[in-house]
């Protein structure tokens, strides 16, 4: 991936500049950019609005501190992020994480990940992030529920049903949204769909918890159709084990996939007999243990410390669930080896560049996370609209609409990547479609 036009060279120059250490947002850019070439070619009206300048600017970023207390009556002092990327087509909307590694970088590149993937939904929603280096592992439900509370402290003053809508992202789960939920609802003494990822008794989706999962594996099922193949018979690799990867695995079986390896950041575990999805979501979602313990159900499977080896097993599809950069060049030069055809992305920002390139010389077809793993902010934007109509819709109601949505998602990559002359190349496709309906938008609303 190399940019050659010297405007977006310059002005990722300047983005550089602007965003010291923060390689991944630059690396989130730089792929956008990288695409956009021929759009910018085309199209002088949007870099006369100055969109380009301003889609890479948050339009607010807000930055503060979360006290803590733990049962020990010892306190703790983490940072919580919101940033607030682009508001051009809808309200801010994307997850909150929890995670060790969390600083500023990488919640911008998450939020601007999310102003083109909530772009391609076509639903109307802007684009945001958020967040905390605070690390739920190992924490009792009364930390959880302090650290939650004290996060919404401040997080309440800068969201709202019209304004700023969070969901869940790693280490955000039903547990945490109904905490922060539920304190925001305190503090602004008023019930309206500020979260989405909410409990089905206080005002959920049915199928919102399946969606990403589930839509990776509906835009895949597309992709795959494009290209004259199908899920049937495959065998699939998918790393984490979290909310993602553990529905995206259900539905790659239901389509007749055989998924032998699944992992956490501790190590992965491989079951040629096919996993056993059962013992999984008793081990992570009922117990919150770790993928180790898939042994003591199935001990014939295999368990490997650390996380890059899952993609030295042969496979003819990869989906990586777990999180960024987590197949790098030569993870991805050992998939091309071992025959995988198709990669497609769960997790945000799963490859690196070096291993997108790999994919892009060895044929690999290559579903960017930005498209494939746009269904869970898709339903909860489906979530958003029941709360306003102040109805619940069936589980076959919102995947219904969940499918039709993948659907046109992949059509609008597709086309996107044939009319600027980048057939097959759904990475192009899907930056593409994303960014012209936010600038077009940005450029209608003037200088904002
Ligand atoms: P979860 O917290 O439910 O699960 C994350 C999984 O990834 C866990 O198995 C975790 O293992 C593993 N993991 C986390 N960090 C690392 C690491 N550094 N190395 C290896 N494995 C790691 O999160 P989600 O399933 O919700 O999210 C997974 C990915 O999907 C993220 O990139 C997220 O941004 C993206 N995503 C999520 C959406 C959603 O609706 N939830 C929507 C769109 C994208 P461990 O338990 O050991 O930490």
């Amino acid at each position: 991936m190399a940019i050659k036009n010297a405007y977006l060279l310059d002005l990722l120059e300047r983005t550089k500049k602007r965003n010291p250490g923060e390689p991944e947002f630059i690396q989130a850019v730089t792929e956008v950019f990288t695409s956009l070439e021929p759009v910018v070619e085309k199209r002088q009206d949007l870099v006369d609005a100055g969109v380009l300048e301003r889609i890479v600017e948050p339009e607010r970023q807000i930055m503060f501190r979360v006290p803590w207390v733990d049962d020990n009556g010892k306190m703790h002092v983490n940072r919580g992020f919101r940033v607030q990327f682009n508001s051009a087509i809808g309200p801010y909307k994307g997850g909150i994480r929890l995670h060790p590694s969390v600083y500023l970088g990488i919640i911008k590149f998450l939020g601007f990940e999310q102003v083109f993937k909530n772009s391609l939904t076509t639903l109307p929603m802007g684009g945001a992030k958020g967040g905390s280096d605070f690390d739920p592992k190992g924490k009792s439900d009364n930390e959880i529920m302090n650290f939650c509370q004290s996060f919404m402290n401040e997080m309440y003053r800068h969201i709202g049903a019209d304004c700023d809508v969070p969901a869940g992202d790693i280490g955000t789960g039903a547990r945490e949204v109904g905490y922060m939920f539920g304190q925001y609802k305190r503090l602004r003494n008023e019930w309206v769909g500020v979260f989405t990822g909410k409990g089905l008794q206080y005002g959920g989706s049915l199928a919102r918890k399946e969606a990403t999962g589930f839509g990776l594996c509906y835009f895949t099922k597309e992709m795959l159709q494009a290209n004259d193949m199908s899920f049937e018979g495959k065998t699939v690799l998918v790393s984490g084990s979290g909310n993602v990867a553990i529905y995206a695995c259900q539905k790659a079986t239901e389509f007749g996939a055989k998924v032998v390896a699944m992992s956490d950041s501790n190590g992965y575990i491989y079951d040629k007999n096919g996993i056993d999805l059962d013992a999984v979501k008793q081990i992570k979602e009922v117990e919150r243990k770790r993928i180790k313990e898939y042994l003591n159900y199935h001990p014939e499977a295999e368990y490997h410390e650390g996380c890059s080896g899952i993609w030295t097993i042969p496979c003819d599809i990869a989906l990586p669930c777990a999180t960024q950069n987590e197949i790098n060049g030569e993870s991805a030069k050992i998939l091309a080896k071992n025959g995988c055809k198709v990669v497609s992305e769960g997790a945000n920002m799963p490859s690196t560049p070096e291993a997108i390139d790999e994919y892009f010389n060895n044929g690999i077809i290559y579903g960017p996370a930005k498209a494939a793993n746009a269904g869970g902010v898709a339903t909860s934007g489906l979530e958003m609209s029941q709360n306003s109509l102040r109805l619940s819709w069936s589980f076959e109601e919102v995947d219904e609409k969940l499918k039709g949505i993948m659907k046109s998602i992949f059509k609008a990559c597709d086309e996107a990547s044939k009319e600027y002359g980048m057939e097959g190349n759904y990475m192009a496709g899907a930056n593409i479609a994303g960014f012209i309906k936010v600038a077009e938008a940005m450029k209608a609303q003037g200088n904002v």
